[in-house]
């Protein structure tokens, strides 16, 4: 078999990252530490649902540089928390400030991603090319274990680009000493990761655990992480 690819480009959040599992957990320690259920009237589940909702619109603003990531971090708790009828900013600070501070230290990975890692990386340079804020995405990598395996780590807060943007992947590239022939772009995100990658006409894997269609036909698609060595 031709080897191919040499470098192996992954997404972080929501591939290798259990982001959900993790902000679930956070979400659940500030339930209690901010005491919403006094507060809000509201269970847990309820909480944690409208956070999901507001985040989502703010981080689609974000994405685009409409807002900053201090307007981000503290408007998603100051807009939820709004919805039930507790207007207070100065806690909303507070939450955020809780959130992004606790986060990365939550460890949960998905299934195979250790195992995959370890194989990978006996035979492939493996780099990340992750959006998000510089400060977290490098505790994630520590207290998850998975920073050994990456040898350059590309932050979008650390360029002028995020993904899909097509000069964040070539910035990875020419740090990784990369050429697109050679490389492949692994992630859940079919806009930012897949559909990024393919403008640049790098091939890629998406990692489809939801089974959600695509309109799109990605060079690959695996359901689950340890698919991905049938490919590589
Ligand atoms: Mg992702």
């Amino acid at each position: 078999m031709i080897m191919k690819y040499k470098h192996i480009f992954f997404d972080l959040d929501r591939t290798l990252w259990d982001f959900d599992a993790n902000s679930e957990e956070v979400l659940l320690d500030m339930y209690n530490k901010f005491d919403i259920t006094t507060l809000a009237c509201i269970d847990s589940q309820e909480f944690i649902d409208n956070y999901r909702e507001v985040n989502h619109s703010l981080w689609a603003q974000y994405r685009v540089g409409e807002i900053s990531k201090g307007f981000l971090s503290t408007q998603r708790f100051y807009k939820t928390m709004q919805l039930f009828d507790v207007d207070d900013l100065s806690m909303a600070k507070e939450m955020g400030e809780y959130y992004v501070k606790e986060s990365p230290f939550k460890k949960r990975l998905f299934a195979g991603a250790i195992p995959l890692l370890e194989s990978l990386s006996s035979k492939y340079k493996l780099h990340l090319i992750t959006n998000g804020f510089a400060e977290v995405q490098y505790i994630k990598l520590e207290q998850s274990g998975l920073e050994k395996y990456f040898e350059e780590v590309i932050i979008s807060e650390e360029t002028d680009w995020k993904k899909p943007h097509p000069e964040i992947f070539k910035f990875a590239m020419e740090k990784a000493g990369a050429i697109v022939e050679e490389s492949i772009m692994i992630g859940d995100d079919l806009k930012a990761d897949i559909i990024g990658a393919a403008e640049i006409e790098m091939d890629q894997i998406w990692v489809n655990f939801d089974n959600t269609y695509a309109g799109f036909k990605p060079t690959y698609t695996v359901g689950k992480l340890l698919d991905i060595l049938q490919i590589l």
